[in-house]
């Protein structure tokens, strides 16, 4: 993803309009308590340390394929309806890269349906690393991409334990963060970033794919982690982040979780939001606009396991057992 610092003027225009988007439903409605199975973050710490282990999953090499198969193998050993979009995309430089996008379904029939989405690619280029000479150099996005994965490939296996009552579609975006670096001298659009998303966003439109509202896990493994709300989430989504940051709240993660305002990041979710009617947010490592403390090793060849903390992930596995169930 990108980093996009907002002007106040954009944000004094933008919030006049918001749109309205029903809240997200209670599944507990009612009748007293509902028991949560407890997430295990050595599970997602296991699945993030299994993925680096294929090497960088850089759109068009062999750990591309073969991640992409152990993802489907994952999946479809937790009980999951699996499904695979193939594509190619185009780069912001003209190249092409094979796209592929990899969902998991759970009670494909149910009408409430929770989207869950992290990217599975690696960025191709460490462009924020501070040696120039390593700039050149795939990042190992063990934080950037696996940790989200990781938190969702826990969640199929919690699903294949005890089913939950919700449809749930567990969505890996592949070929999201190959956007223009800082050095490219063309233009700098957003719609370079987020290419799988792209791809899935119009086939789910011709076929009419409905969700009650979508929820991006991103960079969600540092043990320095912070929540902010991010800026297009509460702009298309408000009711979601607040749901979200609630349930945290709930469970004693506010450090975590933290009910301020953060900035806008161009992410996978501000394309299912764009080309289709789900609500979606983003649950990102970033802190107020522009001035804090985005994951710091970024797009640097320092984003590696020694970064991940199987208490971040817990927490974050936590609140979304707890949405689902
Ligand atoms: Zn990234």
């Amino acid at each position: 993803m990108s980093h996009y610092l907002l002007l106040i003027i954009a944000a004094i225009l933008l919030s006049g309009c918001t749109k309205g988007k029903p809240a997200p439903t209670a599944n507990n409605a009612g009748n007293g308590t509902v028991q949560v199975p407890a997430f295990s973050g050595d599970s997602a710490f296991a699945a993030v340390a299994r993925q680096l282990e294929f090497g960088p999953r850089v759109p068009g090499t062999q750990a591309q394929e073969d991640c992409a198969r152990w993802l489907q193998q994952e999946l479809t050993r937790y009980g999951a309806v699996v499904t695979e979009q193939r594509s190619t995309v185009t780069a912001y430089d003209g190249r092409t890269y094979p796209c592929i996008n990899i969902m998991g379904s759970y009670n494909p029939e149910a009408s409430h349906r929770i989207l869950l989405m992290a990217h599975w690619d690696s960025r191709p280029m460490a462009d924020e690393d501070p040696d120039p000479a390593r700039r050149n150099e795939p990042v190992m996005a063990a934080n950037d991409g696996a940790s989200g994965v990781g938190v969702l490939l826990e969640i199929a296996r919690q699903a294949s334990l005890r089913k939950p009552r919700a449809g749930i579609d567990i969505f890996f975006t592949d070929v999201e963060d190959n956007g223009a670096p800082s050095s490219w001298t063309g233009p700098h659009n957003e719609e370079a970033w987020g290419l799988g998303t792209q791809q899935w966003c119009r086939e789910a439109r011709r076929k009419g794919y409905k969700a009650t509202y979508g929820i991006l896990l991103d960079m969600v493994g540092s043990g320095d982690a912070t929540f902010y709300r991010e800026y297009y989430s509460d702009y298309y989504a408000s009711d979601v982040v607040n749901h979200v940051w609630k349930t945290a709240a709930r469970l004693g993660y506010r450090n975590l979780f933290i009910d301020r305002k953060g900035g806008g990041i161009t992410d996978d979710h501000v394309f299912v939001n764009r080309m289709t009617d789900i609500p979606t947010i983003d649950i990102i490592d970033t802190g107020m606009d522009g001035e804090g403390t985005f994951y710091p090793y970024w797009h640097t060849t320092d984003d590696t396991l020694d970064k991940i903390s199987t208490e971040t992930l817990r927490k974050v596995g936590d609140v979304l057992m707890h949405l689902i169930y």
